[in-house]
């Protein structure tokens, strides 16, 4: 595996690599890899030749500075995971590096930046768009893959592709999880042993929601998912939603959508967890 720190040597060799018709898949990450990330990286590699991985903490995405100082960084073993599943290149940039540029890029995401995680983090998925546009640019891939774990994110990425009219096409994948059903998650690694042990009762709450979801009504059912959580005092609900999963558009009755997602965020200790399931 090959690595580069800095923009232009990384590009200048990924242009090459264009050049000889390789077909790059690409996949961002902040890092402390598991093996949610290493799916990613298997589903590139079986449909690119050459597969690209990123390494960066971005701070335009964070909201709350404790979080992005707590924010795990395992550089060394995130290297060694990236070779085991034979990642091809890896870009490792320090700030200065992405952000070079005084650009803006911000438009309009409609309600996919008026609800849950756009509503609970102010400004993060301008941040997210911010990086994921400009190492777009850069890596210019043929495919790019993300994590339906962060479902919210994966509409504003598409938005972000069609508003710009970049000739990537997105992957999105299933989210990998625990035996016990928690969703993998970089931030998994700073719950202590007992938050460890309570966490996958979130997922069984939203394995839950969906056995009776059609027997309910929306608001019966987040009434529902609020009672649940309450009998796991250490979690504490920031939200739980059902959406129209094309839109993220609120439900009022299950008739309003085709396919329809619930997403959850929840606190636990020091750390902020969120996962969704599809309803329908
Ligand atoms: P992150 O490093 O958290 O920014 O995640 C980088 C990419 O990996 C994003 O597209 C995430 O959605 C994806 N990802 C994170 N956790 C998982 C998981 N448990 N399963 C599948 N994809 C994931």
């Amino acid at each position: 595996m090959i690595s580069f720190k800095l923009s232009a040597h990384f590009h200048h060799y990924l242009n090459a690599l264009r050049g000889e018709n390789k077909r790059i898949g690409f996949i961002p990450t902040m890092g402390a890899l598991h093996q949610g990330h290493l799916s990613l990286i298997q589903a590139s590699k079986t449909e690119n030749d050459i597969t690209v991985c990123s390494i960066f903490v971005n701070p335009t995405q964070f909201n709350n500075a404790d979080d992005l100082k707590n924010y795990p960084r395992t550089i060394e073993k995130d290297l060694e995971l990236l070779t085991s599943v034979g990642c091809d290149v890896v870009f490792i940039p320090d700030v200065k590096e992405v952000y070079a540029d005084k650009a803006d890029y911000a438009f309009d995401l409609g309600v996919a930046d008026k609800v849950m995680e756009a509503t609970h983090r102010p400004g993060h998925f301008n941040g997210v768009i911010n990086v994921v546009k400009r190492l777009f640019d850069l890596v210019q891939p043929n495919k790019a893959y993300f994590g339906q774990k962060d479902f919210q994110q994966c509409l504003v990425i598409k938005k972000m592709v069609d508003h710009y009219a970049m000739p990537v096409e997105l992957v999105f994948c299933a989210t990998t999880r625990e035996t016990d059903g928690l969703a993998m998650s970089s931030r998994n690694m700073r719950l202590s042993t007992e938050e460890r042990q309570i966490a996958p009762y979130i997922y069984k709450v939203l394995q839950g929601a969906k056995t009776q979801f059609a027997d309910t009504s929306p608001y019966e059912l987040k009434n529902w998912v609020s009672h649940e959580l309450l009998k796991q005092p250490m979690l504490e609900l920031e939200y739980f939603d059902v959406c129209d999963a094309a839109t993220l558009s609120p439900l009022q009755s299950w008739d309003d959508a085709q396919n329809i997602v619930a997403c959850i965020a929840v606190h636990l200790g020091p750390v902020r967890l969120i996962d969704n399931i599809l309803l329908k």
